[in-house]
């Protein structure tokens, strides 16, 4: 018996990463390591596959489909399960993943038989036995119709099994983030300690943070042939001492990987000294959400860490050469002052990748606003990519918003200097995905400002 683990492909309307970065299913992969006989798992990676998904449920015949998704990924999810219920009768369809966790009820649909809200892990084996008739439906999983209650939810529970990366075997070439070639995704810790009042992530794990032990995370990359490393975990700079344990494990067992990987700025500007031996170990790049140039911004996002330690952090990070990908949030009330402020002080800091999210008001956040004051509605959730402008400006038009977007955008990834930088580190194929993806979505941008403009608004 088939059971098709299923990851969507992005909506052409969305925004973004997809035209930068290529990931494998890591949650599919693990799906797919807790699935016994006499169910077969295969992984289907839309975002790679040539042909149709209906000709792959042809094919196939599979007895269970499951998908998960970003909250951008659930109107193909929804998609994907309709179309299977039209084309094979008893099919069971299955929604889970990051955010039918949080918000189950925007997979709530009759195509959809099961929405997996907490612990898929412990959760997935119970339900596929459910599935053949073999045992109650486990704790965890809603039916159609059936609200998420959360005080009727078990604890959470962080047990995590070997990923099944065989089962992405003839995609692994083709995955790849920005400039890390043939990238591995590994997961060490669930969730992050801190209270960033914008963020999704802390949703998910109900602001718990649990970490995986060390020594099955490196027995885990031991057996890793991918060369490049990139560390998933919210944030995988968390405590000095467990990254110290996890470098010494490095040495130890001859450990040779590039790493990307997720840290606050607070923890690179406190840590100079280890942040150097994790490069001397390979540390090539860290994704920075340095949130804002303005201390007023950090306060109001409670993110904990001041303008002085972004700034310290972008200049050691600078120091020892370790690239950095930046995020900014772009908020509504910004006017051209700010944008123009925002860009000087990216030149200054010498900031050369960024990813300039829109404050986006996602379902669960501190940063939620009411439904009328949203410019895309929760109907259209494809859009809602933390790249679209989510709510009116206060002090712009929405076209000249997107302007200045696109101008703090171009101001900043195509500097000569920077690209010339590029060529002389990178194969030539990378910088070309680099420059073709950011092309692509300058050309989704500029739709939109034509789009607002022809609008007036
Ligand atoms: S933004 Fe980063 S540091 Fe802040 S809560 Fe989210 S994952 Fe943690």
């Amino acid at each position: 018996m088939k059971v098709l683990l299923v990851h969507p492909r992005a909506d052409r309307a969305t925004i973004g990463l997809q035209h930068v970065m290529l990931v494998e299913p890591l949650e599919l992969e693990v799906l797919g390591a807790l699935t016994q006989a006499p169910f077969e798992p295969v992984i289907l990676d839309m975002q790679l596959e040539q042909r149709s998904l209906r000709w792959h449920l042809r094919e196939q015949k599979p007895r269970v489909l499951a998908m998960t998704g970003y909250i951008t990924n659930v109107p193909a999810m929804l998609r994907a399960c309709r179309q299977a219920k039209a084309m094979i009768p008893g099919i069971t369809t299955v929604a889970g993943g990051v955010h039918c966790e949080v918000c189950p009820e925007d997979l709530d649909d009759p195509a959809v038989d099961f929405r997996v809200v907490r612990n898929a892990t412990r959760a997935w084996p119970d339900l596929l036995e459910h599935i053949a008739g073999q045992r109650h439906l486990p704790a965890g999983v809603l039916r159609p119709g059936q609200p998420l209650i959360e005080a009727e939810l078990p604890e959470l529970d962080f047990f995590y099994p070997r990923p099944a990366r065989h089962l992405v075997e003839r995609y692994r070439d083709r995955y790849f983030y920005i400039f890390h070639d043939r990238v591995a995704l590994l997961k060490t810790a669930f969730g992050c300690p801190y209270r960033c009042s914008f963020c999704f992530c802390r949703r998910v794990t109900r602001d718990r943070y649990q970490e995986r032990p060390l020594a099955d995370v490196l027995d885990e990359l031991e057996a890793l042939p991918q060369r490049e490393i990139y560390i998933v975990d919210d944030d995988f700079l968390v405590s000095r001492k467990r990254v110290i344990a996890f470098l010494d494990g490095l040495t130890e067992r001859g450990i040779d990987k590039h790493w990307l990987l997720y840290g606050r700025a607070d923890f690179i500007a406190d840590n100079p000294d280890l942040v150097e031996r994790f490069q001397r170990q390979g540390l090539r790049t860290v994704i920075v959400g340095f949130e804002s140039f303005q201390e007023a911004d950090l306060q109001r996002y409670d993110k904990g860490s001041s303008l002085a330690q972004n700034e310290a952090a972008m200049g050691a990070l600078n120091c020892l050469g370790i690239d950095c990908f930046a995020t900014i949030i772009l908020h509504p009330d910004w006017d051209r002052a700010d944008f123009a402020a925002c860009g000087t002080w990216m030149r200054r800091m010498g900031i050369r990748y960024v990813n300039l999210q829109p404050l986006t008001p996602l379902p669960g956040t501190g940063s939620a606003v009411d439904d009328e004051d949203l410019l895309i509605p929760r109907s259209d959730l494809a859009r809602w990519d933390l790249a679209h402008l989510m709510v009116q400006p206060g002090k712009l038009s929405q076209a000249e918003y997107y302007d200045q977007l696109i101008k703090l955008y171009m101001g900043t990834l195509y500097k000569p200097k920077d690209l010339y930088d590029y060529a002389r580190r990178y194969p030539p194929r990378m910088l070309g995905k680099m420059i073709a993806g950011t092309w692509r979505v300058r050309r989704q941008y500029l739709a939109k400002r034509r789009a607002a403009r022809k609008a007036g608004v």
